[in-house]
């Protein structure tokens, strides 16, 4: 097969839908409130309405505009499965950390569900099916074991025969694992809309306004290039971590993701593949979705290192695997992007004050190719650390927690689980 022409702008399909704009206004004053929440994607617009929805003054912080960091590259499916199977996950850190992360999966979504039906954003949120295919004649006990730790952690999924799974799918799968009622939405227009709700609860939206210090004495300053905010908390929610912070970035795993949006050529025809999240469950692996009549295929994933070498390589490579979706088909490549996902090492996210770190400071961050899900339960989970109505020691996500290792003593750790396991 010969490589379609890509298209010469690497944008998202989000991006081209609700272009990148100037929607809130800079900060050009000095401020009192009672929490700063830095920075604009899933996480930090999430923190920053249940905060406001519950009465707390908040101010929201964007470098640039509200939902063009990861979050506007996302493919934004909306599922309590992780990108490291849970079978894995269970051989390394037990089944409590596999309800855990499959139970605040499930929280993520219905969060969703819930704001975007009360606040009447149109999102496009939709519950869908998610389906793991398997595509080689080894993925059948992949899809297996799956099926036994997805149980494990309290999932209802079912387990589909290569005949079951082709007739679903169209595609000559050797078996695959459904699992029912995850989601997708427009995780962008999501954001803007909620930037809109948090001003309309008394909260400020600021964008085009970088945190570029943070004072940290008896008030907390948060210095912009045009003014301060003092508070109460600070929130940061910017990905990396800023100074002082930055540190802690020594926790991430940074993978480059890929994606290409597919359009059929004749417009007459529909797509096969049915209106499901799937993803195969090859290494590395290929994730796919639809956004109206445009076929999504995400993969290829790299570390960033490696990613810098790949030239347009990885896109060509996910071109190359869409005949095995849709044989006998032409389409266009509309859209070409790619973005950065920060993992830990136990795949939840680290929430909360770092060990030393002032208790009036909270990071939220690594949310691997989970942030739909895990950043808006750590959005409410941040309001209620900050209004009092989770304790701190009641915070899954803490830093101070045995499965979490920083990337530098990761290897040895993993060897060590591996003599004794589950660790
Ligand atoms: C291609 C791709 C596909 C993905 N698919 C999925 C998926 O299907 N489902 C899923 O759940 N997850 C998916 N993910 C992962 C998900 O998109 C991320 O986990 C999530 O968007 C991270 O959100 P965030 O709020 O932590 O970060 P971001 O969205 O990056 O937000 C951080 C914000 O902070 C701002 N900022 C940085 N520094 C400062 C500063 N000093 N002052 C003020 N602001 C600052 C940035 O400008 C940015 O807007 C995908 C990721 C990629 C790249």
């Amino acid at each position: 097969m010969h490589p379609r022409s890509l298209p010469p702008q690497k944008t998202s399909l989000w991006l081209t839908r609700a272009p990148d704009a100037k929607r809130f206004p800079a900060l050009d004053k000095n401020l009192t409130t009672d929490v700063v929440v830095v920075g604009g994607g899933i996480a930090g617009v999430s923190a920053a309405y249940f905060l406001a929805a519950r009465g707390t003054r908040v101010t929201l912080l964007e470098a640039s505009h509200i939902g063009t960091g990861e979050t506007g590259f996302t493919t934004a499916f909306l599922t309590s499965s992780m990108d490291t199977p849970f079978f894995a996950l269970r051989e390394r850190f037990g089944n409590n950390h596999i309800q855990r992360a499959r139970r605040t999966g499930e929280e993520g979504i219905a969060l969703v569900e819930e704001v975007q039906k009360k606040e009447h954003l149109p999102c496009g949120f939709q519950r869908l099916d998610a389906v793991a295919l398997g595509l080689q004649p080894e993925s059948t006990e992949h899809l297996t074991r799956e099926m036994g730790a997805l149980r494990l952690a309290g999932g209802e999924p079912t387990l589909l025969r290569a005949e079951e799974a082709q007739t679903l799918t169209g595609v000559a799968a050797v078996g695959a694992v459904r699992i029912p009622r995850q989601g997708a939405f427009d995780a962008r227009t999501y954001l803007l809309g909620l930037g809109e709700r948090i001003q309309k609860r008394g909260g400020q939206v600021f964008e085009e306004t970088p945190m570029t210090g943070l004072d940290i004495g008896k008030t907390l300053v948060v210095n912009t290039p045009s003014a301060t905010v003092t508070t109460d908390h600070v929130v940061l929610t910017t990905g990396l971590f800023p100074n002082p912070y930055r540190a802690q970035n020594k926790l991430f795993r940074q993978t480059v993701t890929y994606v290409i949006a597919l359009a059929l050529i004749e417009k007459t025809r529909k797509w096969r593949f049915p209106n499901v999240l799937a993803w195969d469950v090859t290494d590395p692996f290929h994730y796919m979705r639809f956004l109206d009549e445009l076929l999504m295929i995400g993969g290829e994933d790299r570390p960033v290192q490696e990613a810098a070498k790949a030239g347009e390589e990885p896109w060509h490579s996910l071109e190359v695997f869409a005949p095995i979706l849709e044989p006998n088909t032409s389409w266009d490549v509309t859209h070409a992007w790619q973005g950065q996902i920060l993992e830990t090492s136990d795949a939840l996210p680290v929430v909360g004050a770092p060990p030393g770190g002032d208790s009036r400071v909270l990071l939220a961050s690594g949310f691997g190719g989970n942030g739909m899900t895990l950043g808006s339960y750590t959005g409410k989970m941040v309001a209620d650390l900050i209004t009092g109505e989770r304790a701190a020691d009641a915070n899954p996500f803490r830093f101070e927690r045995p499965t979490l290792a920083s990337k530098n003593t990761e290897r040895q750790e993993s060897e060590e689980c591996e003599r004794r396991p589950p660790c």
